[in-house]
């Protein structure tokens, strides 16, 4: 590990002034310090953030929740408003990592996760993502783990968090403070596809602090379903996850969300998409026509194509569970 200063603010003003292109923040320590130990990741001064006020799950003017970047994964995943009122991110919570580390990682932390594309943690082979314009061992190396969308001649990795496909799904909000003031980044925006800059994983400046993550008022709760795909049963990365929200009207689609992971470099989902479904019947023969909508630009690497098909029962499977869960209309 490459020596660092290390600091603990104790407001946010301080954190923000303290910050700059050569310091971290730091939160739960679950990504960071991996990283920092394998000389990916070389911050020359440490901003701990643990002291900071932003640990409070509340609710909002608009009947919606307000989670503080410090909330631990677990603490959100057992809060009772999540639980009762959003149940499908309560799901994706737990179904990521393991209890140890969901203790340990932050709300904020989560969404600022790094890929686990092998290539990135391999400081002996080239890497744009670490090092831009070294170039991607992964396009024609070991790339089973990787993306069949919106990926780029320059970086073909997938975003690593299961927290952040339900939040896609719901439409959340990022609250971030810089020293340039406060602004709301809506969840679509806050993930960047990798194009020719795969360094940058998401729209924060060096500065930027996250404070907060908002949910809008709950929706889905009744019918909603986190599935993720793996090698193993726990502790491991989704291969696909599917985050389905669904509302019915008797039989038919009146509203529905879809968000996948391990699919592309951020949370992916089309809004056209799923309008074009709405008012159609709700059944698998419909499901899979909005997979395969939803996956024809899927264009696979040499050793991922079986990510398409597994996709399509994915989201089959997610979207008939979630219409299970309500029971019949
Ligand atoms: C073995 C293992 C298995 C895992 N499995 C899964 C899994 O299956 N699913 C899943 O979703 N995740 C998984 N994770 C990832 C884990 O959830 C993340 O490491 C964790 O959420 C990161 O949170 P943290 O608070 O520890 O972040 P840190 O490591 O402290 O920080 C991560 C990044 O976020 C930045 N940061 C943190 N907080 C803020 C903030 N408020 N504002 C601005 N920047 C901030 C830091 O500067 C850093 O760049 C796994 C991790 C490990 C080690």
């Amino acid at each position: 590990m490459t020596p660092f200063a290390y600091s603990k603010p104790s407001s946010i003003e301080q954190a923000l002034r303290q910050a700059g292109p050569q310091s971290r923040y730091i939160a739960g320590g679950t990504n960071l310090l991996d990283l920092m130990k394998e000389h990916i990741a070389n911050p020359r001064t440490i901003i701990d953030i643990t002291g900071l006020p932003l640990r409070e799950v509340s609710e909002t003017a608009g009947g919606g929740v307000r989670i503080g970047a410090l909330v631990s994964n677990a603490d959100l995943a057992w809060h009772p408003l999540i639980e009762q009122r959003y149940p499908l991110l309560a799901q994706a919570i737990l179904a990521g990592a393991s209890p140890q580390l969901r203790n340990m990682a932050s709300t904020g932390g989560n969404l600022l996760q790094r890929t686990r594309c092998p290539y990135f943690y391999d400081v002996g082979s080239p890497c744009n993502k670490r090092q831009p314009g070294s170039g991607c061992p992964a396009r024609n190396g070991l790339n089973r783990n990787h993306a069949i969308l919106g990926a780029s001649a320059h970086c073909v990795a997938v975003h690593p968090s299961d927290l952040c496909v339900a939040l896609a799904a719901l439409e959340a909000v990022v609250h971030v403070r810089g020293l340039g003031g406060e602004r709301r980044i809506p969840f679509a925006d806050f993930h960047r596809l990798p194009g020719e800059h795969p360094e940058r994983d998401n729209c924060l400046a060096d500065d930027e602090l996250i404070l907060a993550i908002e949910l809008p008022a709950p929706r889905f709760t009744t019918r909603c379903h986190y599935l993720k795909v793996r090698d193993r049963a726990s502790y491991a990365f989704a291969l696909v996850s599917v985050a389905a929200g669904l509302e019915l009207a008797g039989e038919h689609i009146a509203s529905l969300r879809l968000a996948l992971g391990g699919v592309a470099h951020k949370p992916w989902r089309v809004a056209a998409v799923e309008q074009r479904f709405v008012g159609q019947p709700a059944n698998p023969h419909t499901y899979a026509q909005l997979a395969q909508a939803l996956l024809q630009s899927a264009q696979p690497l040499s050793g991922n194509a079986f990510k398409i098909p597994l996709a399509t029962q994915a989201i089959i499977r997610a979207l008939s569970e979630a219409q299970a869960q309500g029971g019949v209309q």
